[in-house]
């Protein structure tokens, strides 16, 4: 019997109303089981707003900087549990151990960086157009707010959202991914150990449609930030915009690195390796295209081919192991339904194209590292978030070709070019229609103080991490005070 775990509302540790339970397992070895979580309903979901509402008065009029000391002791634990959270995290979603480190690695960084903002958290002031009159701006809190997460980052992606919701004095409501439920009830424990008052932060288990829908609609929830797919994204923001709450949109990519013939093709390979397979491509910045000038092509794909084939494929807990598996069979179908599009397009299967299935590979969900040739850009698999290890690459005569190439997609996340040509890589920053673009680096390795986000259906104009993520979490007040005593109307009214 999996051990069973509960909804944390209110500062209780819950069942689900109804009782019912759903699994989590190992994408390596699906037999290992994580835990029993509540699959929980639209009735828990409104238990949890409801604490997050009662709550919301205190912990909203609690000085920040004492807001501020939670996280830190947050920050401390994490620190202290880091190789714990990373061993659940690979048991659970697959990835890699080093990268899982990574993963609680980022959580770490944002809770310094928005602790830090408890003493800042700054407005601005500025002079009035009339005498005797001051006039200044503050951040205000926006309320309760709803948190939707993916599995593929199951500690980063929710620290990007709670700690600066937290620090600005909202209160929260987070459902976690249905594939990451056991990380994500590690990451919560830390709150309740760390003395985050109840209800203040309230974890609700369960699936999209049955406890995600009913967080978007709930009448008091005041904003969603959502991480995930366009596609769910999309109905997220519909209903949402029903209530004409703030919604917060963070969703797919299909990545390019654009390799131009001056490049350093030792250090393009080794980027282009990373971003594309560095977390069995589940990454929303993960490299999907590839886009290679024509004079460098041949050597490039002959070098590209030898270093992916030397990819070590295991279980993520393993030493040495570079790619872990997939996250989920349905994920694992859905990699190898495209694999197969790909082909009956006319792409050229140069590499992988199969699941692997050695020794104790068969048990897991493991898919070889993919390489396309010969794609177009009208082909599916250069249009669609494939989501895995599956890269295609095209050719390009000249810059101009290759941006025009790079930015021929719907998403808009990140981007890379590889040149020693200051003027193109210059112009190819302001050409790339992307929110993040990386000059001689793959499209993976973001740093938690500079705003994350993308243009295009990967988002919807909002930015997290940095400094950004305030303007997501707050709203702004501005005040005024008359002190001449008298009626002074503005614009210069009589
Ligand atoms: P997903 O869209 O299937 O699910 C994301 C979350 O939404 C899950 O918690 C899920 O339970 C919930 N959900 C599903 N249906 C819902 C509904 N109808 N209403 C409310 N909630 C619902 O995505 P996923 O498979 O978990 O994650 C992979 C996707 O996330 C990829 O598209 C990836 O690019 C994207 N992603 C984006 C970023 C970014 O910052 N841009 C970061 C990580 C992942």
């Amino acid at each position: 019997m999996a051990e069973r775990f509960k909804n944390w509302i209110g500062g209780e540790w819950v069942d689900a109303k109804n009782g019912e339970t759903f699994i989590s397992t190992n994408p390596a070895d699906p037999a290992d089981a994580l835990g029993a979580f509540p699959r929980s309903t639209a009735e828990d979901v409104a238990a949890a707003v409801e604490a997050a509402d009662r709550a919301f008065r205190d912990w909203s009029r609690t000085p920040a900087p004492k807001r501020a000391e939670v996280l830190y002791k947050v920050a401390r634990l994490l620190e202290a549990r880091k190789e714990d959270l990373a061993r659940v995290m690979t048991r659970e979603m697959g990835k890699v151990l080093n990268e899982a480190r990574g993963d609680v690695q980022e959580a770490i960084d944002m809770a310094y960086y928005m602790a830090g903002e408890g003493r800042r958290l700054l407005g601005y002031t500025t002079p009035s157009e009339l005498p005797l009159k001051a006039c200044w701006a503050i951040r205000r809190p926006i309320g309760r707010i709803g948190l939707i997460t993916p599995w593929n980052f199951p500690i980063a992606v929710p620290s990007w959202k709670i700690f600066p919701a937290l620090i600005a004095g909202n209160t929260v409501v987070w459902k976690p991914a249905e594939d990451t439920p056991r990380t994500a009830y590690e990451f919560a424990k830390l709150f309740e150990e760390a003395g985050l008052p109840p209800g203040v932060m309230n974890v609700v288990f369960g699936y999209g449609e049955e406890a995600g829908r009913p967080l978007v609609e709930h009448p008091k929830i005041d904003m969603i930030s959502f991480t995930g797919s366009t596609e769910v994204g999309r109905d997220v923001y519909t209903r949402a915009a029903r209530k004409l709450i703030r919604v917060h949109l963070e969703m797919g990519g299909k990545n390019p690195i654009i390799v131009m013939a001056d490049a350093d093709l030792d250090l393009a390979v080794d980027g282009i390796v990373w971003s594309a397979f560095g977390t069995t491509g589940q990454r929303c910045t993960a490299c999907s295209r590839l886009i290679v000038h024509e004079p460098i092509y041949d050597q490039l794909l002959e070098k590209l081919v030898e270093d992916t084939q030397a990819l070590k494929i295991g279980d993520g807990l393993e030493p040495g192991v570079q790619v872990g598996p997939v996250v989920n069979e349905a994920q694992l179908s859905k990699i190898h339904q495209y694999v197969e599009l790909g082909k009956a397009e006319g792409a050229k299967l140069l590499l992988g194209g199969e699941r692997a299935t050695e020794g104790k590979l068969a048990k897991g969900y493991f898919y070889k590292p993919t390489i396309f040739v010969d794609v177009t850009p009208e082909m599916r698999i250069f249009r669609e978030e494939i989501f895995g290890p599956v890269l295609s690459v095209v050719r390009a005569r000249d810059y101009d070709e290759a941006i025009k190439l790079a930015n021929d997609t719907t998403y808009g996340l990140s981007s890379a070019i590889y040149t020693r040509d200051v003027n193109l890589a210059m112009r190819a920053v302001e050409d790339l229609e992307a929110g993040i673009t990386y000059v001689n680096h793959g499209t993976i390795g973001a740093e938690i103080h500079l705003p994350f986000g993308g243009v295009k259906d990967t988002g919807n104009g909002g930015r997290e991490a940095g400094l950004a993520a305030l303007d997501a979490y707050t709203e702004w007040k501005s005040v005024y005070v008359d002190y001449s005593g008298r009626l002074q109307k503005a614009q210069g009214i009589e």
